[in-house]
C-alpha cells in the first residue's frame, strides 16, 4: 500500500524554543508515519510510541491486502450473496468509501482491486506488463461499490455480485484519522500526523504557530516545494501519478485507474491535493479527483465546497488550478 507522497513536512514547523515537540514515527503500510506532538500541562503518557505503533500495526493487520488473512482480504474471498460481518473500522471505511464514490460519480471506487492487480500495482508484481483488451473487460465486469450493500446497524455487508475491495487509496488518511482520535482521547490537542503524506492536522505547533506543510512540485526525483500551507484542525491528502508508476513504449502508467475505463489516468493532472475536516475523506477524494481531471474535478469540488488544488502539466511545466474553497490556504502565510 504505497499513499501519496506529495506533501513534505516543513523543517520550519520543527521543534520550537517554547514547548518541544515530541516526535514519534516508523516504518507502517509500505510508507512511513511521523507523529509530532506538543505535550499539554498534563504531558503525554509514557508510552504513547507504542500505542501509536500497536494501533497503526492492527490497522494494517486488518486493511492490507498484501496480507492473506486480512479482514479485508476475507471479505473479498466472501461468497456472493452471504453477509459479512465487519469490524467498526471496516465499516467506517466502506461508508466513506461510498461517500467518496458517491461525490466523485464513481471516479473513486474501491472495487479496482481486480484492475490494480492486473495492471501491477497490488500485491503480484507483473512485471509492467499492459494487459490484453480482454483481460481489462472482463477485469471492468467485477467493478462498482454499488454491488456492495453496507448494513450499518447489523454491521455487515454483502456482496451483490463477485468484486475485490482494495482500501489503499483511503487507508492512510484514515488511519492518520485514527491516531488523531487516540491523541484527542488522551486530551492532547496540538499535533501533526504524517501517514506517508496524509495529514491530520490539530492546534498549533510547539512555537505557539499553525502547522504548516508544503506541497511539492510533481517529479520522480526532486522534492521542491511549490506551495506553503497553513492548516488549522483540518485534514490533507495529496495523490499524485510520479512517484507509483511504470512506463512502457514511451506510455507513462500511473496507480491511479479510471474505473471507467479500466486504464491508468492520462488526463494532464499531476497531483491533486484536497483538504477536508478528516484525513480519510481528503485521501479517496484526492484519489478520485485525479481520475476526474481538471474541468469535471473542479465543477465538483466548487459545487461541494471542497478545497482542491490541482497542479496539471501544460508545455513543459505545471499549471496550478484550485477551487474556490481553497483560495484561502493560497493566500495565507502562518509566518
Ligand atoms: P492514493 O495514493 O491515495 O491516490 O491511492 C492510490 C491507490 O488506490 C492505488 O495504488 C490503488 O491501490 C488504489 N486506486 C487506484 N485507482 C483508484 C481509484 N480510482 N479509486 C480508488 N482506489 C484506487
Ligand atoms: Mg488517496
Amino acid at each position: 500500500m504505497l499513499a501519496g507522497l506529495g506533501i513534505l513536512v516543513l523543517a520550519l514547523t520543527g521543534c520550537g524554543r517554547s514547548q518541544p515537540e515530541l516526535v514519534f514515527s516508523g516504518p507502517t503500510m509500505g510508507t512511513t508515519y511521523q507523529v509530532k506532538v506538543v505535550p499539554g500541562p498534563a504531558g503525554c503518557p509514557p508510552d504513547l510510541d507504542h500505542r501509536i505503533a500497536t494501533l497503526l500495526q492492527s490497522l494494517d493487520a486488518a486493511m492490507s491486502t498484501y496480507k492473506p488473512d486480512s479482514e479485508l482480504n476475507r471479505l473479498n474471498r466472501q461468497p456472493v450473496g452471504e453477509p459479512f460481518a465487519v469490524s467498526a473500522d471496516l465499516l467506517r471505511l466502506l461508508m466513506l468509501s461510498k461517500q467518496a464514490f458517491q461525490l466523485t460519480r464513481g471516479a473513486f471506487d474501491p472495487t479496482l482491486g481486480p484492475l490494480v492487480d492486473l495492471w501491477g500495482f497490488g500485491p503480484v508484481d507483473t512485471g509492467d506488463r499492459v494487459p490484453s483488451e480482454g483481460e481489462l473487460k472482463e477485469a471492468l465486469e467485477s467493478i462498482g461499490l454499488d454491488y456492495l450493500a453496507i448494513d450499518e446497524g447489523a454491521s455487515s455487508v454483502l456482496k451483490r455480485r463477485y468484486i475485490e475491495v482494495d482500501l489503499s487509496g483511503i487507508v492512510p488518511g484514515y488511519a492518520a484519522d485514527r491516531v488523531s482520535e487516540l491523541l484527542d482521547s488522551l486530551g492532547l490537542k496540538n499535533y501533526l500526523v504524517d501517514l506517508g503524506g496524509e495529514l491530520r492536522a490539530s492546534g498549533q505547533n510547539g512555537k505557539g504557530k499553525v502547522w504548516q506543510i508544503g506541497i511539492e512540485v510533481p517529479s520522480v526525483d526532486r522534492s521542491e516545494v511549490e506551495r506553503v500551507l497553513a492548516l488549522r484542525d483540518v485534514g490533507v491528502a495529496t495523490s499524485g501519478d510520479y512517484r507509483n508508476f511504470f512506463e512502457r513504449d514511451g506510455v507513462h502508467y500511473s496507480h491511479i485507474i479510471d474505473p471507467a475505463s479500466g486504464r491508468p489516468v492520462s488526463n494532464g493532472v499531476a497531483s491533486a491535493t484536497v483538504i477536508t475536516p478528516t484525513a480519510a475523506e481528503a485521501d479517496a477524494l484526492s484519489t478520485g479527483f485525479m481520475v476526474l481531471g481538471k474541468d469535471s474535478g473542479l465543477k465538483i469540488a466548487d459545487e461541494r465546497g471542497i478545497a482542491l488544488l490541482l497542479l496539471v502539466k501544460e508545455g513543459a511545466g505545471f499549471v496550478e488550478y484550485s477551487s474556490a474553497a481553497f483560495a484561502p490556504y493560497l493566500s495565507e502565510r502562518a509566518e
